[in-house]
């Protein structure tokens, strides 16, 4: 059992994309819906505008 847990994780590390993305030079963009308050977090080369993986509202501005 404890075996198959180190495997499992070992599969999340490989997996980290926040990890690769500051390899990248990708920045850390926070958004928040105006609509419904969701917040998330998409990477990109700059800050630019989203859209809410929510409930689709568009052209988001980014928090930072
Ligand atoms: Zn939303």
């Amino acid at each position: 059992m404890a075996r198959q847990l180190a495997d499992q994780f070992a599969e999340l590390d490989a997996e980290d994309e926040e990890t690769f993305a500051e390899e990248e030079g990708l920045l850390d963009i926070q958004f928040r819906c105006p609509e419904y308050g969701h917040e998330w977090q998409e990477q990109w080369p700059s800050a630019c505008d989203s859209e809410c993986p929510n409930c689709d509202t568009k052209n988001i501005t980014a928090l930072t």
